[in-house]
């Protein structure tokens, strides 16, 4: 008799228990990854310091051409490490020590 009762109220907490966690801010958290620009579930951030990527295949040496035609995807750093960069500034961080990092997907990180 007393499973009988406890078994619904079990289930019931479990239900519950599983909506929060599934709720949660931390599971709904989305950041944005700086080489592919796809908003990409928190849990899944790989932050890379810009020292420790190459950035060869993310930059575009057209841009840095003065005689390029304009239909070339604007790029925001035109000095610094990511000189030339095709990166979305969303996913950029800098660090305490003023180094900076990028965000990636676990797709992006595998390439760098
Ligand atoms: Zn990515």
């Amino acid at each position: 008799m007393l499973c009988s009762i406890l078994k619904p109220l079990l289930i019931k907490a479990a239900i519950i228990r599983d909506f929060h966690s599934a709720k949660s801010t931390q599971v709904l958290k989305f950041f944005t990854c700086a080489s592919c620009a796809e908003r990409v579930r928190h849990e899944k951030l790989c932050d890379r310091l810009v020292s420790d990527v190459s950035l060869d295949i993310l930059k575009n040496s057209a841009v840095m051409d003065p005689d390029t035609p304009a239909t070339v995807p604007p790029v925001l750093y035109m000095d610094g490490p990511l000189a030339g960069a095709l990166v979305d500034p969303a996913g950029i961080h800098q660090n305490e020590d003023g180094s900076l990092s990028l965000s990636l997907c676990p797709s992006c990180k595998s390439a760098s």
